[in-house]
């Protein structure tokens, strides 16, 4: 169980005003101030030379990690600490592996199209973690990188569809454990969990399945079945589960193309929050016309987010702009500004009186419109 900073100050001396209280010697002014940051973890234990032995107990077991991780290669399995991903950060994703049958008459197309299988989102390839091997004397897990890797079946915790009753059973467990291993540091409970489904279930139902599962709490999930569009999706659920919440996923602060542009071809702007660029991007990718996508740096936050927290100000664009040679490079002088930032285009003006801002569109997927608009009324 994770201690708050009132049950540790419960402990300490000053919650009875006994002697030493507040001495100051683990360098925190006050106990209180030491229990908060015993609570944070970012303090020791052991820097209180005056804690009862009960509360060291209790620190000591709550230091240990409360599931275990197991290594294959570069993959890691389990290592969780948290609940929920808000409290802190998942650790290591939900691991994919495809159970092969070696006497498969197939076996090798089969090994060669998951071996071929990746998809790109946001800056990272995804593939398939893991194929384990089926009727094979040798070994049992077999990584993508042609290396023959041995794992102890007994290091992980299988929640085997077969056996449990049906998808809320299992559901229910895999939340038991979770909950047993993160809040009573139960050590029965502290191996990596992984559920197996067995082959031939309806693709759709399996999506919505593993995509629970993915949520709540399996670290791994093995399937007899490969099927593309299936791990496409489970892929980007995944990545999504597994960001670190205090870290928001950004892209690189640069110009973008789209189409091969020329200097005179029209630009848009926004900031380097991922989720805006992608759905921007693939906007003007698909349209038939050249452009240029100014990505300004602000810390992967979105446009009114980083408003708000002025990240991104004219001051910050004439900046970008100047970084980038953006007036040497481009004789577009007419900016195409979020719908969402409209109140900015007079102050944008003021500081950079070179540069026309129009304000484009609140969704990207107005964007093709707001085009076609726009170089109909240029052509006019
Ligand atoms: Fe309190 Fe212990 Fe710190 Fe002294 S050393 S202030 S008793 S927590």
């Amino acid at each position: 169980m994770n201690l708050s900073g009132l049950q540790i100050f419960k402990y300490l001396p000053a919650s009875t005003k006994a002697i030493h209280t507040n001495c100051k010697e683990c360098g925190c002014p006050t106990c209180m101030a030491f229990a908060t940051k015993l609570a944070q973890k970012q303090i020791n234990y052991d820097r209180c030379k005056y804690m009862p032995a009960e509360l060291k107990k209790l620190c000591i077991k709550n230091i240990k990690a409360p599931q275990k991780t197991i290594k294959i290669d570069n993959l890691k399995i389990g290592g969780e600490n948290v609940l929920y991903r808000h409290e802190k950060t998942f650790v290591n994703r939900t691991a994919f592996a495809i159970l092969l049958d070696c006497k498969s008459p197939d076996f090798n197309k089969q090994l060669e199209r998951i071996k071929n299988f990746e998809i790109k989102r946001i800056n990272e390839n995804l593939k398939i973690d893991l194929v384990i091997l089926k009727n094979s004397k040798n070994y049992k897990i077999k990584n993508l990188c042609d290396e023959t890797i041995y794992i102890k079946e007994e290091d992980f915790l299988k929640l085997s569809l077969k056996k449990l009753k049906d998808n809320s059973t299992t559901a229910k467990k895999l939340v038991e454990i979770r909950q047993k291993a993160i809040i009573s540091r139960d050590e029965k409970y502290s191996a990596p969990v992984y559920v197996q489904f067995k082959s031939g279930q309806n693709k759709y139902e399996l999506c919505s399945k593993a995509s629970y599962y993915i949520c709540k709490y399996a670290n791994m999930l093995v399937f007899e079945d490969f099927d593309e569009s299936l791990f496409s999706t489970l892929m980007t659920l995944r990545q999504n589960i597994y960001t670190d919440p205090q870290k928001p996923l950004q892209v690189e602060a640069k110009i973008y193309e789209f189409n091969n542009p020329d200097e005179n071809s029209i630009v848009f702007m926004t900031t380097n929050f991922a989720l805006t660029f992608y759905a921007v991007a693939n906007e003007l990718e698909n349209l038939k016309v050249p452009s240029y996508l100014i990505v300004t740096p602000a810390e992967g936050m979105s446009v009114l987010t980083a408003w708000s927290a002025e990240k991104f100000t004219a001051k910050m664009v004439a900046k970008t702009l100047k970084k980038f040679d953006f007036t040497n490079k481009v004789k577009t002088r007419k900016i195409i500004i979020p719908g969402l930032l409209a109140h900015m285009k007079t102050e944008l003006e003021q500081t950079l009186p070179a540069f026309e801002f129009v304000i484009g569109t609140v969704e990207a997927y107005a964007i093709s419109d707001f085009v076609k608009n726009l170089t109909s009324s240029q052509n006019h």
